[in-house]
């Protein structure tokens, strides 16, 4: 963060300075009506870091004011996500526990001449707002007395009313240029049970009205929040200022994060889960943290990733190619490099012993000698990637198996291929090769030149494997969500991991095929996700 700064960070600064503030209280409010993406990262990842560059700290806070949407089961997800990415908030929190405080400061607004109780319904209120360019109308029942006014708020939450049958409004100016002060609703009737205040409410504060609160009640000092908030502004100072808020927040936005080809919006994330388009928020081809976690991300790549895309004022769209990146790079360094085949074609060693198994012992990965040795297992029958043999070699270009050539095995030997079996359709089904003892791999053999290298498993030891080859799940487009659907998005291949790979649950290089992850759902079988290829297959 330090060599990132930013305007927020000065802004803090000055209020520093000028001693409007002693320390800095920041809070991430997400609301939990579904789990995090990405995108939310970037939130947490600013109000973490900056609170924490100034010595202050940060909320977590559950913005639960909508008893429909919300869950418990997104409350224990998001605590999980943001715990994982390394923060620990000061203190855990819900709107729902100010409902009372809130309640009563909407009596002072009634008090204050500054609310009313509206009966006309929410098509109305929507149509009598006007527009940019027209002033709103004011509603027939704007001069309610304001002892008519607390009597029907008091029975609204007594729960006389039907939904929709009243509401509360703040009571400013219906020709602001700014829509949002056109009398904006606070309170709605909902009888729907809340996750954690069950059926004490039957009202509940809208978010203009609720978010200042909150923020002000638990003394946040910059709340900082993405742009679309920007003109929502002036109604969060002045809720602040008439409920007569001790400790006086300010609003401040950022740019939100948007990735190509995928979705970064909980509603829409939704529409998958709830489609059955994916496994579940977890799926490991969404932008949620939990899908992230379970496809190999890390939390240092997201980090990074994170803050190379800046924390500006503006929206950044960035590409998913971007983002793998980071993966990658972060990757690169920390794996194990082994050889798993993911689309097998049998190989035959006919001058090989039959049941000899030789073992070979390598490093792990030959850059990185701390990370320990495994044993290569090599035998009279192997198998290689199909895509590694063609019968007749092209061009110079193939650097690999093809009839009468010889290539070396990674690890291993020298194999030249003599013939080949076909199965009745015509398809080649194995591959009979010959192998030279002298030109085991360390050796220093340097009378011939292989034609490239290939990996292989030994038939005799390696463990049967399911692979995950996984794509971004939408295309971008102005199509409905459900039309632009990658139906490829996962792909499975049954193969083979080298044995080196029994009980090793963390992320490898399956070296030439990528990035691989135990998918962490499958206990009975070996499965793994491709977290990234090796290389970048961006068009
Ligand atoms: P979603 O559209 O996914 O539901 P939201 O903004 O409604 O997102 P909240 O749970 O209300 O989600 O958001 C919590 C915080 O995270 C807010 O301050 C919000 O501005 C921020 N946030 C959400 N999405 C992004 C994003 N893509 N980039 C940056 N910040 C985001
Ligand atoms: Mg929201």
């Amino acid at each position: 963060m330090e060599k990132h700064s930013n305007f927020i960070k000065t802004i803090m600064e000055e209020d520093l300075k000028n001693k409007k503030h002693d320390t800095i209280i920041t809070r991430f409010p997400p609301e939990p009506n579904g789990f995090l993406h990405i995108g939310h990262a970037r939130a947490i990842i600013i109000n973490f870091e900056l609170a924490k560059n100034f010595g202050g700290y940060t909320n977590l806070r559950f913005d639960d004011t909508n008893p429909e949407k919300e869950e418990e089961k997104y409350v224990h997800s998001i605590i999980e996500d943001v715990k994982w990415l390394g923060y620990e908030p000061k203190a855990i929190l819900y709107a729902s526990d100010y409902f009372n405080e809130m309640y009563q400061r909407a009596l002072l607004l009634i008090k204050k001449g500054l609310a009313y109780v509206d009966d006309q319904s929410a098509e109305e209120i929507s149509k009598t707002r006007g527009t940019l360019n027209t002033p709103g109308l004011n509603s027939p029942y704007r001069n309610r007395t304001v002892d008519e006014n607390l009597n029907l708020f008091i029975k609204m939450k007594e729960g006389h009313f039907q939904e929709g049958e009243k509401v509360l409004r703040a009571k400013i100016d219906m020709a602001n240029p700014n829509i949002n002060l056109r009398d904006p609703v606070i309170y709605r009737i909902s009888y729907e049970a809340h996750h954690r205040t069950k059926n004490d409410w039957v009202i509940y504060p809208m978010y203009d009205y609720a978010h200042p609160l909150e923020d002000a009640i638990e003394g946040i000092t910059h709340s900082l929040c993405s742009l679309e908030f920007e003109n929502h502004r002036p109604i969060y100072d002045w809720f602040v200022k008439e409920t007569e808020m001790e400790k006086i927040p300010r609003q401040i936005e950022f740019g939100r994060l948007n990735i190509e080809n995928t979705v970064m919006s909980k509603r829409y994330l939704k529409v998958l889960v709830d489609n059955k388009i994916v496994t579940g928020w977890d799926d490991p081809r969404l932008p949620t943290l939990s899908g992230l976690r379970n496809r190999g991300y890390t939390k240092e790549a997201i980090k990074e990733f994170i803050l190379a895309t800046g924390l500006s004022k503006t929206n950044a769209s960035v590409s998913m190619a971007m983002l793998e990146s980071f993966i990658r790079d972060d990757l690169q360094n920390k794996t194990s490099k082994m050889m798993a085949v993911l689309d097998p074609l049998k190989v035959t060693i006919t001058n090989y012993p039959d049941n000899k198994i030789e073992e070979i012992i390598v490093p792990l990965d030959q850059n990185n000698p701390s990370l320990g040795e495994k044993t290569v297992y090599f035998s009279k029958h192997l198998y290689i990637e199909k895509d590694d043999f063609i019968l007749e070699k092209p061009n110079k270009k193939w650097k690999r198996l093809a009839k009468d050539i010889e290539v070396r095995l990674f690890n291993a030997y020298f194999i030249k291929c003599h013939d080949v079996i076909y199965n009745d359709k015509g398809e080649i089904i194995e591959l009979l090769v010959t192998y030279d003892e002298e030109t085991k791999s360390g050796s220093g053999f340097n009378k011939r030149k292989p034609n490239g290298t290939i990996h292989f498993v030994s038939a005799a030891k390696a463990l049967p494997a399911t692979f995950n080859l996984l794509e971004p799940i939408i295309f971008d487009g102005e199509e409905p969500l459900l039309d632009r659907i990658n139906k490829n998005s996962w792909q499975t291949k049954q193969g083979y991991v080298e044995k080196a790979m029994e009980n090793k649950d963390e992320a490898v290089q399956f070296i030439r095929n990528g990035y691989f992850i135990r998918d962490q759902k499958e206990k009975e079988k070996l499965a793994y996700h491709r977290i990234v290829e090796l290389k970048s297959s961006f068009k």
